[in-house]
């Protein structure tokens, strides 16, 4: 069966106006169509979900919102809900954000509220991208505890039909918003990807610890997607501030669509 590599962009709080992001979304709607292996997930703001979804897609190109809230709907204000966005086209939905589990201000999201995300984007429809990642590494391998609770955590409780379909994103929060020389390296990558199948495994068996797919995301950029999909034992990417900069996110997709 051919195996799609995912390459998710992750715009986070930009651009500013919807002009400006349609301009990102049309180059990258271009170059999407002549990919043969990879299936493209934009992320945009909330506001600009229903101007892009106007817009016309190739069959590889899908929407994504950024977050959920953990309720289905009712007196919550400022938050959006799944069906609200499964009802713009959108596809995919990212849950459990370094950013969001540790704003800059504020609460952040626990491993108990994210479960509950991901069961709703289940219910209604939507793929969840689910993030996770240590902040720092140590010598004793405490990052690799922290992993796995995270996994444990998040997932404990969703039926089977669903962790089949599980996508996780590792993203090492100490590798995210730098320059690709500061990223981790593709065997290192390798390694972690071991680890995570070894632990959904352990956690949840075989079958989904093998269907599962494993993205890498923390500052790819067009330098290092190449090497990250040929030896980071990978099938996709999560790509943050490079994903804004049209060119050199087009890059980053010709590197991604190699046949695996
Ligand atoms: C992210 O925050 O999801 C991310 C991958 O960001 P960047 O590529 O900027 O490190």
């Amino acid at each position: 069966m051919k195996k799609h590599t995912i390459v998710v962009a992750n715009w986070k709080m930009n651009p500013e106006t919807p002009e400006e992001a349609k301009k990102i979304f049309n180059g990258i709607r271009l170059a999407t169509k002549r990919l043969k292996n990879v299936k493209v997930v934009v992320c945009p703001p909330f506001p600009f979900l229903y101007p892009l979804s106007k817009l016309k897609y190739p069959k590889n190109l899908f929407l994504g919102a950024q977050n959920i809230s953990n309720e289905i709907k009712g007196s919550f204000t400022g938050e959006v809900s799944a069906n609200m966005i499964k009802n713009l086209e959108a596809k995919f939905v990212i849950i459990g954000h370094s950013e969001r589990r540790y704003p800059s201000a504020g609460e952040g999201e626990s491993n108990e509220v994210i479960r509950k995300k991901l069961q709703i984007a289940f219910d209604v429809g939507l793929t969840p991208i689910l993030c996770v990642g240590e902040k720092e590494r140590d010598n004793e391998g405490a990052y690799l505890a922290f992993i796995k609770n995270q996994i444990k955590e998040c997932l404990i409780g969703l039926s089977k039909k669903y962790l089949l379909d599980i996508i996780v994103a590792y993203e090492p929060i100490w590798a995210i918003g730098k320059s690709y020389k500061n990223a981790m390296s593709p065997t290192d990558i390798h390694e972690i990807v071991l680890y995570i199948r070894k632990v959904l495994d352990e956690l949840f068996g075989r079958n989904i610890a093998t269907g599962a797919k494993v993205l890498y995301g923390g500052s790819v950029e067009s330098e290092s997607a190449l090497p990250i999909m040929k030896y980071g034992n990978v099938d996709g990417l999560l790509i943050g501030h490079a994903s804004l900069k049209p060119e050199q996110f087009v890059e980053i997709l010709k590197e991604s669509d190699i046949k695996r």
